[in-house]
């Protein structure tokens, strides 16, 4: 075995989690400049960038949620695949150790967290043989559950809302593109990118889709009539005006990759898998004989890439309001959706376990006026105490079928998440006095540093990306986006967008 192959694969995941590949950065540089200055996308972008640069430059991961790692492995015939497995496994053990990866690995019938990324299923390893005798090629992409969560599989021909029928052809491949990008409105973190499978079988097909997020995002596809597809869904789509974070704006997505499989005369499948803007994905290639190191692909360590973003960090309007917790219900109710607040104070973590753990028992501190932020953030240990590394916002519409209960119930007066929530919640806003708040998802590393201390962990048995945390945050920027007056900017825009959905049909 290779004896550096373990320290090799170690580095790759280190960058993935935390540097952005140049076409990535290239893209998102390309969406900033298109965003109207002064709007919430291109503060949100703005937000974005600064958190890309604090991540490369600290090497800490760019978003909490370090996703599921998936690796594709190219050996030459005859090397020893079982004990490459062993010690990319070891390398993902360690890497989690070391705080690059979040412990994302849960057993799906009891909930535990195995606190090492390691499990059945985790990480995926894709294996293949190559001709090439003298190297082995390691590919990574680490995706998160937000916006894993926001992948389709259609079976044509169908009916989709707002774009009419689907038939089995590249019109209909094109209706089912644009439907899943409308449908991901802020949820996946846009702006996103997609990888397509037309084809397959229903497995086949999803594995296809994320195949072709290896590719990057300035490459052309190679066959003539993918390529055509790509770019004229490049050329439409961004009228669609979900914009970053589903704030509404002029870039909803970065990248469209197509790949086609051949399938059964009966089944016509397209699948579609989305990649937030943390698009993380880099390789190596390695000596197969010592396992170092030869070159990086995706990156050229000998051109370090250009910061993102001015350092000078987020620029205020002046127009901001400034919040301390405890939050009173006249503060709430006074703003309204489009708002921008910075809060200071006390905050509470709290996501799925959590919040199902609160319909059947009291709260372990008390929520009076509280701000309760949808996120599992990745914590490590600092003395006898905890620090914070990355926390940036989890999807909340998970929290849906709890919400309501929990705000009414306990007295919550803000709750903090992403890609905004259902009519239940926006109704116990309105009844309970309350607001939703849109953080900028993915940005872990910006909000991580509005984290001055971490006082207190409720609820720890959950697993840390689960618990509690009581932390103390200082001028945390959000949009109010669902307010106490039963407004949603979530609504608006869906509905904005569906129409711009519909032109396109
Ligand atoms: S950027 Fe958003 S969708 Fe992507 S991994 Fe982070 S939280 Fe999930």
């Amino acid at each position: 075995m290779p004896a550096a192959f373990l320290d090799s694969v170690l580095s790759l995941i280190v960058r993935t989690s935390t540097d952005l590949p140049p076409d990535v950065r290239a893209a998102m540089n390309v969406a900033m400049g298109m965003e109207k200055p002064g709007t919430q996308s291109s503060q949100a972008l703005g937000i974005i960038a600064l958190n890309i640069d604090l991540a490369s430059e600290n090497e800490g991961a760019i978003c909490q949620d370090t996703g599921m790692p998936t690796f594709e492995v190219k050996t030459p015939v005859g090397a020893n695949q079982i004990e490459m497995k062993k010690q990319i496994r070891e390398a993902v053990a360690e890497a989690t150790r070391r705080g690059k990866l979040r412990p994302n690995s849960v057993d799906s019938l009891t909930g535990e967290n195995s606190g090492t990324n390691l499990g059945p299923g985790t990480p995926i390893m894709h294996f293949e043989q190559w001709e090439n005798s003298d190297e082995i090629e390691v590919k990574l992409i680490l995706k998160g559950g937000g916006c894993e969560n926001m992948n389709a599989q259609y079976s044509l021909p169908t009916d989709l809302p707002h774009l009419g029928r689907a038939d089995r052809s590249l019109a209909g491949v094109r209706k089912c593109i644009l439907h899943a990008v409308w449908n991901a409105q802020g949820k996946g973190c846009a702006p996103g990118a997609i990888g397509v499978c037309v084809g397959g079988d229903r497995t086949s097909g999803y594995v296809g889709a994320k195949e072709q997020l290896f590719r990057t995002l300035d490459d052309v596809n190679p066959d003539p009539r993918l390529a055509e597809l790509e770019a004229s869904i490049m050329g439409e789509v961004n009228t669609l005006g979900v914009g970053t974070m589903g704030f509404g704006g002029r870039v909803s997505l970065i990248g469209c990759k197509i790949g086609a499989l051949n399938r059964l005369p009966a089944s016509f499948f397209v699948s579609v898998a989305y990649d937030c803007w943390a698009y993380r994905r880099l390789g190596v290639v390695l000596d197969a004989r010592t396992g170092d190191i030869r070159r990086w692909l995706y990156r050229d360590p000998a051109n370090p890439v250009m910061a993102m973003a001015d350092q000078a960090g987020y620029q205020r309007t002046g127009r901001e309001v400034m919040l301390r917790t405890p939050l009173t219900e006249e503060q709430v109710r006074s703003l309204k959706v489009g708002d921008v607040v910075f809060i200071s104070g006390r905050a509470f973590t709290g996501r799925d376990a959590v919040h199902h753990h609160l319909m059947s028992h009291e709260p372990p501190v008390d929520l009076r006026g509280s701000v309760l932020y949808h996120c599992g953030p990745v914590v490590a240990k600092d003395g006898d105490g905890w620090k914070v590394t990355a926390a940036g916002p989890t999807t909340s519409i998970r929290e849906e079928p709890y919400q309501a209960d929990v705000i009414k119930r306990y007295g919550v007066r803000a709750v903090v998440g992403k890609g905004g929530m259902g009519p239940r919640t926006l109704a116990a806003l309105q009844e309970a006095g309350a607001v939703y708040l849109n953080a900028v998802g993915g940005a872990a590393q910006f909000y991580a540093r509005t984290i001055k201390a971490v006082d207190g962990v409720s609820l720890l048995e959950f697993g840390t990306p689960e618990a509690m945390w009581h932390l103390q945050i200082e001028d945390f920027p959000a949009i109010v986006t669902m307010d106490a007056h039963g407004n949603s900017m979530h609504k608006d825009i869906e509905q904005a967008s569906a129409k711009e959905l519909a032109a396109l049909a």
